[in-house]
């Protein structure tokens, strides 16, 4: 059966064709207050609720799994209604706030070396109701969840249209609510999707996953790297900044023998000059099958304090969610 999450308060008046638009108001406004049932949305009239019961669901997907570690992080694993699986991981945080990483895609196209969604190559977009349905159900499960990081399976900016009506019902005062300084979309640097996102009137936080800033290196782990070469995404990067007024992060993957030494120090500090950024270092989380390595302590502190000499900003993410397979990089399902 079809949903009606995703769509607009016009878009569910013309589907159900309803006569009084307030009432399509009524029911987008009730599909986000986690309600499991037609019947629940009493301020409309019976006919009507069981006319939607007849035709829709609530929900399409459903909670398949949900792992826990001990740190208060869960991975849950959402079938969706063609049988597919997609992931998304609940992050605690020490003072109780949540925070919820959502995927944009089953799979991924970007074919980045280091990560394990890109061994299982690119099944299909998530619509806009399906990437919904994966904060209503991390809420059911985990209770309020207060940011989202758009950092899950897939790359946001390729499902933009759908992402972009996803954001919108996000930040809507009557459905989530959700300010949108609490979203973050991580990208591996899709420059047209930055420039539209520096166009937004949203406010929402920019993450772009640099992981080396040097041309062919980059290349190498990113083969997006091709298509928007480092000089491109620097220029989309001071436009958003121009736009926006407002710093972004880069991820960067520490992987050992890689891409932490001085000539990348040196290209990293080249390349975030003129940029108002906090670089994010993870270590890289162990896939299987790859030829890369974590680098041990010792490595990450001597990168850390070269950074520390040239006055880089940065921060050292704690590995969250590994004891899940829910740690960045790690999202892929087992085919059963
Ligand atoms: N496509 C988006 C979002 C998904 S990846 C993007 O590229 O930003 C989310 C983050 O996980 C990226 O910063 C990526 O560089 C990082 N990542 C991927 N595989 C990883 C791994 N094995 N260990 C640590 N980080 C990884």
């Amino acid at each position: 059966m079809r949903s009606l999450l995703g769509l607009t308060p016009a878009e569910i008046s013309e589907l159900i064709h309803v006569k009084e638009s307030f009432r399509a108001k009524q029911i987008y406004h009730a599909l986000y207050t986690g309600i499991e049932s037609f019947d629940s949305i009493t301020n409309i009239p019976l006919v009507l609720r069981q006319q939607l019961s007849s035709e829709y669901s609530i929900l399409t997907s459903k909670m398949d799994t949900s792992l826990d570690d001990e740190d208060g992080n869960c991975k849950l694993r959402i079938e969706l209604s063609d049988g597919l699986f997609t992931e998304c991981v609940i992050l605690s945080d020490g003072d109780g706030r949540k925070t919820i990483c959502i995927s944009s895609q089953v799979g991924c196209k970007m074919a980045c070396a280091f990560c394990r969604t890109a061994d299982m190559g690119f099944k299909r977009n998530l619509t806009s109701g399906e990437i919904l349905e994966q904060f209503l159900i991390g809420q059911k499960i985990a209770g309020k969840l207060s940011n989202i990081v758009f950092m899950g399976m897939g790359e946001p900016f390729d499902n933009i249209e759908n992402l972009k009506k996803a954001i919108q019902i996000l930040n809507d005062k009557n459905a989530i609510g959700l300010g949108a300084r609490r979203m973050t979309i991580s990208t591996c640097g899709i420059v047209p999707g930055i420039l539209a996102l520096a166009q937004s009137p949203l406010e929402i936080r920019l993450a772009v996953s640099l992981n080396s800033a040097i041309e062919e290196k980059r290349r190498q782990i990113m083969p997006i790297t091709a298509r928007y070469p480092l000089k491109e995404l620097k220029d989309a990067l001071i436009q958003f900044q121009e736009d926006k007024n407002k710093r972004f992060t880069f991820e960067y993957v520490l992987i050992k023998d890689f891409n932490m030494g001085d000539e990348d120090i040196k290209a990293l500090r080249y390349f975030t000059s003129g940029l108002s950024v906090l670089v994010n270092l993870i270590p890289w989380n162990t896939v299987e099958g790859k030829p890369f390595q974590t680098p041990d302590r010792k490595d990450i502190n001597v990168f850390c304090s070269k950074l520390d000499k040239l006055g880089i900003n940065y921060t050292l993410r704690r590995r969250k969610g590994f004891g899940v397979s829910g740690a960045c990089g790690q999202l892929a399902y087992k085919a059963r």
